[in-house]
């Protein structure tokens, strides 16, 4: 039976070794790679800590890691710890499931500011992931520009606009509840370069900005087009435009001291400032019956403290392994890197589709790379003698384990769990 590599435990590394256990049997040896000692990806780290029923999908994950075919290799990167060349030297197949965990640039003036900050950097202090735990988010500000007119966007502007007690019984990070509790943020303005039909929200995560507790949508009317132009939609976007037209005829709650303001046909040109962001200036578009948006040459400025670029990602390039610059991804063709090396995910296709899609195509790529995978390299022994030379000292799924009973024991009250933040912590809680 096959030794495999699977570098990355999110949702399609975790669909990989479900395909490959599927595909091989039982007998199948299944290293899994991943720079952290905590496992699920963006599932714990992106995915928003109110939507606790969508983290709900980890604990598929965990049932393929406890079938006896994994091993959970924690706290190894590769590129660092071990390269590509010595995986594809100890195992039959690799496969790369590194997500795309970098912010895409702007590409405009003053995107350097300090208050510009992007949106896994933001995201991933919210919910706690140890690279961006010390961000410090100038909470301070008044106004916020998420740029960006998908889900993510929405994820943002609502965790800026609930309240404490709307967010207690989620897992976010004890110190971004805090914070958040402090904010001065009183206006969030979610900014887009086209208008309401081109928009990528989906229709349950955009109605809940209708439903918080002390925030209310702001959509002003004028930009829609003619109602009867909805009927052309796709049924999802369809109940979307409801949602949005409903803001518009409602108008914001008087009642409600934050606004979540959707800035159409706005494309940023410049993030202004003297030593940090103080505005957002924007260059207002024209959009055209392909949904192609022109620039008009009329500038205004939305006064903010902080901008958030929710605009995309891309995986971060490895030594040695062919890499799509333009596309931020790793080059592959239907997830073949190389011969015996292969990618799924986001780090394949970028970051598109929902958890599910990840399952999709991990199924497919575990199926191309069946016809090829043969077997006899040494597998794990091999990773363990390179770590061992190196002083690395890799973390298992009983690490884990230890990890999640000790968030789950010291979680406040109501709350699922309250999440280790650092390394160190993460150490600690596995025993040292
Ligand atoms: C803010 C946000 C919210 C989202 N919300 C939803 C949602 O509500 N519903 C939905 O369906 N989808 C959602 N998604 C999309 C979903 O999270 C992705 O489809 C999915 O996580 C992609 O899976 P992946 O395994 O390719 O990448 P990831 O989940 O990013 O996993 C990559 C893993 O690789 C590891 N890794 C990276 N580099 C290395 C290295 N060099 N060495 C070792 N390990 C490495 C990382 O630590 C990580 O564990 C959201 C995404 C974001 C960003």
């Amino acid at each position: 039976m096959p030794n495999i590599a699977i570098v990355g435990s999110g949702p399609a590394g975790f669909y990989a070794a479900e395909a490959a256990i599927k595909r091989f049997g039982d007998a199948v040896r299944i290293d899994m790679i991943d720079r952290l000692p905590t496992p699920f990806g963006l599932i714990r780290a992106g995915v928003a800590p109110d939507h606790q029923s969508i983290k709900a999908v980890s604990r598929r994950y965990d049932a393929t890691a406890s079938g006896g075919q994994l091993r959970y290799v924690g706290g190894v990167t590769l590129g660092t710890d071990v390269g590509i060349g010595e995986l594809l030297e100890a195992y039959d197949a690799v496969v790369l499931a590194t997500g795309a965990p970098h912010d895409r640039s702007l590409g405009i003036p003053g995107e350097d500011l300090p208050g510009v900050i992007g949106s896994a950097a933001f995201v991933g202090w919210y919910n706690g992931h140890p690279d961006h735990a010390g961000l410090n988010p100038p909470l301070d500000a008044g106004a916020v520009c998420v740029i960006g007119n998908g889900n993510v966007a929405i994820d943002c502007a609502r965790v800026l606009a609930k309240t404490r007690a709307e967010l207690a019984d989620s897992d976010i990070a004890g110190h971004a509840l805090d914070a958040l509790a402090g904010s001065a943020v009183r206006s969030v303005h979610l900014v887009g370069r086209r208008g309401p039909h081109q928009v990528s929200f989906t229709p349950k995560e955009l109605g809940e900005l209708g439903e918080l507790e002390r925030a209310t949508p702001l959509v002003d009317g004028a930009d829609f087009p003619p109602p009867e132009a909805d009927a052309a939609l796709e049924p999802g976007l369809r109940k979307v435009l409801a949602h949005l037209r409903g803001f518009a005829a409602r108008g914001p709650d008087a009642g409600k001291p934050v606004r979540i303001g959707f800035d159409f046909f706005s494309r940023p040109v410049a993030v202004l400032g003297e030593g940090r962001a103080e505005g957002l200036q924007v260059e207002r578009t024209r959009v055209d019956a392909d949904g192609v948006a022109t620039g008009t040459g009329e500038l205004r400025v939305i006064p903010c403290g902080m901008v958030i670029p929710c605009i995309g990602y891309r995986t971060g390039p490895v030594p040695d392994v062919p890499f799509d610059a333009r596309g931020g991804k790793f080059m592959n063709r239907d997830g073949r890197i190389a011969d015996r090396l292969w990618c799924t995910g986001w780090a394949r296709r970028g970051p598109s589709g929902t958890i599910g899609t990840n399952r999709t195509d991990a199924f497919a790529v575990v199926e191309a790379m069946a016809a090829e995978t043969g077997e006899g390299r040494p597998g794990g022994a091999m990773l363990d003698t390179i770590l061992a030379a190196r002083g690395v000292r890799a973390s298992g799924y009983d690490g884990w384990r230890r990890i999640d009973a000790a968030e789950v024991a010291r979680a406040r009250p109501g709350a699922p769990r309250e999440k280790f933040v650092t390394l160190d912590a993460m150490a600690a809680a596995m025993g040292g």
